[in-house]
């Protein structure tokens, strides 16, 4: 059987979301019946936040969770950077263990730090966007007009530091949208999510992120931690929680590696191996 077109799983969101809101509004307005009106309206907006309840849902478009490989092989992902504190630390972690990492930068921080974006790089270090303000309790409701401008300033910033143009996009806390999803279509992006995550960007103990990683990885798998500050951390806890990942992934067998673009299981229909998370626990946020 053809699986349906992410863009026509959009469209029949959309219609669906849009024929409920008017039947409510019919049914209040010109009925005059609001028991009637209200379980339309109630419908309406099910249509639409169905899909964004869950983390890296790929209703309404493509998103990559693990990659193909046979190999013993990992691609790890640092999120919510560049940080003064954090970076210059994880890029020596990561140099030491001759390891590799994406890094999804949110470009409000790219613009405050130009000079880490570019250590990042100049490193060997991708750096892809993360939106450009990053409202992680939000976005997942953002309209076309919002999400056209964090996904443009984001990229324009990383682009404008250092000298590279994104081609990927991962959504705060791994939510979104059909106008997200839309959006990063139209721009030929590659929307990226995870299957492991160290759950690191709230308060955490670095045993839990360090154990929870090293229990989910396998050939394939799309590790997610984070930089910046959390409540109540210590100076240089990430870079030393990374360095007891490396050191994990060093005796398992396993290396990081960035996968070619394309070569992602989003784009050989295996999405969806990972199970769907609900992401209504916006305290977690990514
Ligand atoms: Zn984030």
């Amino acid at each position: 059987m053809t699986p349906v077109p992410p863009r026509f799983r959009r469209g029949i969101t959309l219609a669906a979301t849009g024929l409920l809101a008017l039947e409510s509004v019919r049914r209040g307005l010109v009925e005059g019946s609001f028991a009637e009106s209200f379980p339309m309206g109630v419908a309406a907006w099910s249509a639409f936040l169905l899909p964004t309840l869950f983390r890296n849902c790929p209703w309404n478009g493509p998103v990559t969770r693990t990659f193909k490989t046979q190999a013993r092989e990992v691609w790890l992902t640092i999120d919510d950077g560049p940080d003064p504190a954090d970076t210059p630390e994880i890029l020596e972690v990561l140099g030491k263990h001759q390891a590799t990492a994406t890094f999804f930068a949110i470009g409000r921080r790219v613009e405050e730090h130009p000079d880490l974006a570019a250590a990042v790089t100049r490193a060997g270090h991708p750096m892809q966007s993360h939106t450009y303000s990053h409202p992680s309790a939000s976005f997942w409701a953002a309209g076309p007009t919002r999400v056209r401008r964090e996904l443009g300033d984001g990229i324009r910033v990383i682009r404008e530091s250092t000298g590279i143009q994104p081609t990927q996009f991962r959504s705060p806390a791994g939510l979104s949208n059909p106008f997200v999803h839309a959006r990063v279509s139209q721009l030929g992006l590659q929307m990226v999510g995870w299957s492991v995550a160290g759950f690191d960007g709230v308060p955490h103990s670095p045993d839990a992120v360090v154990h929870r990683v090293l229990a989910g990885i396998r050939p394939g798998a799309i590790l997610l931690l984070h930089e910046g500050p959390v409540l109540g951390m210590k100076p240089g806890t990430r870079a030393r929680t990374l360095a007891r990942i490396l050191a994990g992934l060093d005796s398992a067998g396993y290396r990081t590696v960035i996968p070619a673009l394309g070569n992602s299981a989003a784009l050989h229909g295996e999405v969806g191996k990972p199970p769907l998370e609900m992401g209504f626990d916006l305290r977690r946020k990514r």
